[in-house]
């Protein structure tokens, strides 16, 4: 008889909707299943999008998003929260004074700035907040490239390692620079993992061809399920990379742009669609 004392850790997913369910909310719920444990949710903002850009950000206000948040740490053991699209200033002050008090928590941090197909998500008052405040409360960020230049503000500065210290010295206790934006990078991507005093930890990953929304929320929250199930750091952070980078390679198109990672690839297999 299933026993009902065992379940899934819980990760709270805390993020925007897409209403075409490659990235955001959708995106985490599907990784984090994937990856062994349960996903608890809280919206930032709806948006209207589809496959090829971001139209209209509608941030949810914010007592709802602190009820939604609170409603979850209050009721559930929360194993890992897992953050992307944060929307607004007001969302992100919230999240951060929630999270300030459940300081054992680990928190991963996907800083989500811009839509793929290039829509701005985040203005400068909201980027220095994330820096300020919510970079210090994060066991793990996860910015690209773009996204690494502009918050460690390190006025053009595209050196990784110099990136990355700064980013290591506004607060974060590592940090997982992903290499696929990067304007520089041939048929290989290389992420690297920073940690306080190591050198970092680079992983090699074949290029794939084509455009992908959801890839970010696909790594983050798959790296966010792993630390929720006891994995360390840098073996979460492998074993998520492993998995999101086959889920870009089985990706697939719904629409006229970017496709769609396959996040759930062993449970759609074998279902008519696939002649299977
Ligand atoms: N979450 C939402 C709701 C978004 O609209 C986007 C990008 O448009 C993202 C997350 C980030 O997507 P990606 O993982 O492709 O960076």
């Amino acid at each position: 008889m299933y026993d009902k004392s065992h379940h899934p850790p819980v990760v709270l997913a805390i993020g925007g909707h897409d209403p075409g369910g490659g990235a955001g909310i959708q995106a985490d719920i599907e990784a984090i299943a994937a990856n062994g444990c349960h996903a608890a949710t809280a919206l930032t903002c709806l948006t209207i999008q589809d496959s090829c850009n971001v139209s209209q950000l509608l941030p949810i206000d914010v007592s709802i998003l602190k009820d939604q948040i609170n409603a979850t740490l209050g009721d559930c053991r929360v194993a890992a929260v897992k953050i992307g699209l944060v929307g607004s200033l007001p969302a992100a002050q919230a999240i951060i004074d929630i999270l300030r008090h459940h300081s054992t928590i680990p928190v991963v941090f996907d800083p989500v700035l811009a839509a793929g197909g290039g829509s701005e998500l985040a203005d400068q008052d909201l980027i220095d907040c994330l820096r300020q405040t919510l970079i210090p409360l994060c066991r793990l960020l996860t910015p690209n490239q773009p996204e690494a230049v502009r918050l460690a503000g390190s006025n053009g500065v595209r050196d990784y390692d110099i990136m990355a210290s700064r980013l290591l010295e506004l607060g974060a206790e590592s940090v997982l620079i992903t290499g696929s934006h990067d304007p520089d990078g041939g048929s290989e991507i290389i992420h690297r993992l920073y940690q306080p005093s190591r050198p970092p930890t680079l992983s090699r990953w074949q290029r794939l061809a084509g455009e992908y929304h959801g890839s970010g929320c696909t790594l983050t929250s798959a790296i966010a399920a792993r630390m929720a199930t006891g994995e360390a750091l840098p073996a979460a952070v492998e074993q998520g990379l492993a998995y999101s980078w086959s889920a870009v390679a089985q990706g697939f198109r719904t629409g006229r742009c970017q496709a769609i990672p396959e996040r759930l690839g062993p449970i759609r297999r074998g279902h008519p669609h696939d002649g299977g």
